[in-house]
This record gives C-alpha cells, sequence and structure tokens, in this order.
C-alpha cells in the first residue's frame, strides 16, 4: 500500500497535505503514485466549478480571458495529471518508462512532472476561489482580523497593497505572487512556475492567503506586455472573504 506522506515528501510536495483536502483528495495522490498502473478507474482530477460566469470579473478580468485560462490552461493540468495515472503511452513516455514498466529516474522525473501539473491544478483552483465579481468597482479591502494582521504588518492597506504590485510586478518571467503567514507573521513572495509556498522547494513556506497568476496567460489578451495594469485591475475582484478565511484556517 502507498504512504501517502512518503511520496509527497520524496516529490516535495509534503506541503501539499496541509492544504483544504478538498483540493486534493487521497485517492488521488494515491493514484498519482501508482502512476501508469493497471488499476486506473479513469479520470480522477476534474476540473473544479467556477461559481461565476467567465465574464463576471469584467472590465477588470475579460471574458476570453477568463474562459481560455479556466477551459484550456488548467484544463490542461487537470489532463496531464489525469494521463499521468493512466497507463497511457505517452506519459510513460515522459516518465522515461522503458517497455518493462522500468523508470530509470523515477523521483526526479516524477517531482518535476507531478509538481509543475499538481501545482498547477492546486494554484490555479485557489485562484479562481480567491477572485469575485465587483462590477461597480467598490472599494475591495480585507476586513477583520485579516485587515489587522495587514495593517500591523505592512502600517497600512495602501503600503500592503503597493509592496505587492511592486513584487508582482518585478518577478520575471511566468510565476506566481502570494501573501503568507509564516510563523505568525505575514509576507508577501513570489515563485516560479507552478510552484507555491505549500512545496518544500519554495524559497519562502507558509500558509497561503492570497494568490495572483502572473503568467502572462493570466493577462496579455487584454493586457499585452503591460503586467502593471493587469495587476491595478485585479485588486478590485480580489475575494477577501475567501483571503480571510484561509487566513483564520489552522
Ligand atoms: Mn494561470
Amino acid at each position: 500500500m502507498s504512504d501517502r506522506r512518503d511520496f509527497l515528501k520524496k516529490t516535495g510536495l509534503l506541503g501539499l497535505v496541509g492544504l483544504a483536502s478538498s483540493l486534493v483528495s487521497n485517492e488521488q495522490i494515491d493514484a498519482l503514485e501508482n502512476f501508469g498502473s493497471e488499476k486506473f478507474m479513469g479520470p480522477m482530477f476534474r476540473l473544479p466549478k467556477l461559481t461565476y460566469g467567465y465574464d463576471a470579473l469584467e472590465p477588470f478580468i475579460d471574458k476570453k480571458t477568463m474562459e481560455i485560462h479556466y477551459t484550456k490552461h488548467h484544463q490542461a493540468y487537470v489532463d496531464k495529471l489525469n494521463e499521468l495515472i493512466s497507463n497511457n503511452t505517452t506519459a510513460n513516455m515522459d516518465l522515461g518508462v522503458d517497455d518493462q514498466r522500468k523508470c530509470k529516474n523515477i523521483d526526479a522525473v516524477t517531482s518535476a512532472v507531478i509538481r509543475n501539473n499538481l501545482g498547477g491544478h492546486v494554484n490555479h483552483t485557489l485562484f479562481w476561489q480567491l477572485l469575485k465579481a465587483n462590477p461597480k468597482a467598490n472599494p475591495n479591502m480585507p476586513a477583520g482580523k485579516l485587515a489587522e494582521a495587514i495593517n500591523n504588518e505592512f502600517k497600512s492597506f495602501e503600503e500592503f497593497k503597493k509592496q505587492f504590485s511592486e513584487k508582482a510586478t518585478k518577478h520575471f518571467g511566468s510565476g506566481w505572487c502570494w501573501l503568507i503567514e509564516q510563523e505568525g507573521k505575514l509576507l508577501i513572495t513570489t515563485t516560479p512556475n507552478q510552484d507555491n509556498p505549500l512545496m518544500k522547494v519554495a524559497e519562502q513556506q507558509g500558509k497561503i492567503i492570497m494568490a495572483l497568476d502572473v503568467w502572462e496567460h493570466a493577462y496579455y489578451l487584454k493586457y499585452q506586455n503591460k503586467r502593471p495594469d493587469y495587476i491595478t485591475n485585479w485588486w478590485n475582484v480580489v475575494n477577501w472573504d475567501k483571503a480571510a478565511e484561509l487566513f483564520t484556517q489552522k
């Protein structure tokens, strides 16, 4: 029988265990561990349902971007995970599996492929939840304990926004900008590709409170190369209720 924690430890994804179990189930992890196995029963990973329409975040995040981001980009991570756990030749070739179903460097290869795709799936699942409609562009701010913690750490919400925007703008290439809690302190950090602060490979690790996708696919259709404009507009559709929920979650 597979040991879920051992597998995640090996692949550097141990932090994902701590994430809400609704995002990644025990059964999904078991299936990934036994990738390519005969036991495969069918697709296990699925796109999470969006609780709003593709056009709900207009005019800040446009309908076309949302549709492609969700149905093509996120779907691709889900498909890849299902391919990995299926008895699929292409997936096996990616993993370097030979005719005898042996993989030369299984830890390294599965680690990279699973890290990218499981990371992509988890990050986007969180990202969708951390967005919400605000068609009238009402001032959008955190409240309660999270607002207090942000004021304590960054002096003011405005100062926090400035620092977060700067960090997200300056992150080179594809990746994510995060607000995390690390040993009781709030911290802004970025990760490359589909890594996240729950992974032990991350420079800064901690509990995720806020996530911003800064891959070009998240903004290029509407904002082209102007990432700062995307970030300025994104603040309008941040779901602070969800952020507060993540903040207070054990
Ligand atoms: Mn994305």
